[in-house]
């Protein structure tokens, strides 16, 4: 079936969770100017009030406190929910499992037993590349083997499981999104990260002359150049991707899994090179070991959600997504300047 033409919906209410932090800042924003109404909750451990439009109610708490959601669902009545609320290092998840299985799982279960009392049928869920683990095909498609190799993966991966088993029990219905790599800005919304882990933002920080240099983790992979190979989408192009996923959702009600990326891969030295060229800037590098874990290709197939919902990266160069990174960064050297950074 073609969902691509059957989009004119009627505004709905949505709960946001997440809605401070990177990704879910942007998709409130592409939300409200389609005229949906939004509502985000966020325990702001990650996020930043300032990624939060102001016409937007913002209610601060936490996923895991059952009598918080409780008022918040009760105050409104939600269509659906989007949940991008997680820790989402991969080195710390290995540190601390804990406190990842509970964030990511353990609070999450909390909200879909929020969702279920108050008759909310439809999530629409961030999972991850990483819940796949070390690629056997590339582009990896949906449906190939789920072998996460940290404890971030796993989370996410049973959560996914979790999705499943409510459906069956009282027909929720979901929609995972398994982003690659998120890049990007626009010029209101940027990526504001502490501790900053992803390779485009921290090699802007060496362009601003905010840090030193930038360490390449090997350079003896199975690649041209020798360094890894990830895909990077455009948030934009992911927010886009959230908006048709709801419709989907609620038009066929049945449950949705996409793979979300650019289909494109560029290596760290292809994303230093290009950062170079927009930036007018020189940023050294030095190459440093392999990182225990790192498959050097994770490139996503997203043919299924172009085939099934007509969505198409409107940002699949690099120098587009880089050149709109730099511009938010330049405008907000201190990132959203809550002291977060
Ligand atoms: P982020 O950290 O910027 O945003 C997550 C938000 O959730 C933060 O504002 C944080 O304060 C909030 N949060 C976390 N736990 C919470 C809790 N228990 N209760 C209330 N709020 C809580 O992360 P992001 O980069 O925007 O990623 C969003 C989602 O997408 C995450 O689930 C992440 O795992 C997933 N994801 C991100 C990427 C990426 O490239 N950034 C790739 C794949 C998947």
């Amino acid at each position: 079936m073609d969902f691509a033409h059957s989009h004119e919906t009627t505004a709905m209410r949505i709960l946001v969770a997440g809605g401070a932090g990177y990704i879910g800042s942007l998709v409130v924003a592409e939300l409200s100017k389609l005229g949906h109404e939004v509502v985000v909750v966020d325990n702001l451990s990650r996020g930043h009030a300032r990624a939060v439009l102001a016409e937007i109610p913002l209610h601060v708490g936490d996923v895991g406190d059952e009598a918080f959601l409780n008022a918040v669902f009760a105050q409104y009545q939600f269509d659906a929910v989007m949940h991008f609320c997680a820790l989402s290092l991969v080195g710390e998840s290995v540190q601390k499992p804990l406190e990842y299985y509970q964030n990511n799982v353990g609070k999450g279960l909390t909200l879909l037993q929020t969702m279920k009392e108050h008759g909310v049928r439809y999530l629409i869920f961030s999972s991850t590349a990483a819940i796949f683990g070390e690629p056997e095909i590339v582009p990896i498609p949906e449906d190939a083997p789920k072998k996460p190799t940290n404890p971030y993966g796993r989370s996410k991966l049973i959560f996914e499981e979790v999705l499943e088993d409510c459906e069956r029990a009282w027909g929720l219905r979901s929609a995972c999104l398994r982003y690659f790599n998120a890049a990007g800005a626009t010029p209101e919304l940027g990526e504001d990260h502490q501790p900053e882990t992803h390779l485009i933002p921290l090699v802007l920080d060496v362009a601003a002359g905010r840090r030193p240099s930038i360490t390449v983790f090997g350079n003896d992979y199975p690649t041209p150049d020798g360094t890894c190979i990830r895909d990077y989408i455009h948030v934009v192009d992911l927010a886009r991707a959230h908006v048709l996923a709801l419709n989907a959702l609620l038009e066929r009600d049945a449950s949705l899994r996409y793979n979300l990326g650019n289909g494109k891969g560029f290596s760290v030295l292809e994303v230093i090179r290009t950062a170079e060229r927009v930036t007018g800037r020189i940023i050294p590098f030095e190459i440093g070991p392999r990182r225990a874990g790192d498959p050097a290709v994770l490139v996503a197939s997203s043919e299924r959600i172009q085939t099934e919902l007509g969505w198409k990266p409107q940002y699949p160069e690099l120098a587009d997504i880089i050149a709109s990174a730099w511009e938010w960064r330049q405008a907000h050297p201190d990132g959203y300047g809550d002291g977060h950074r």
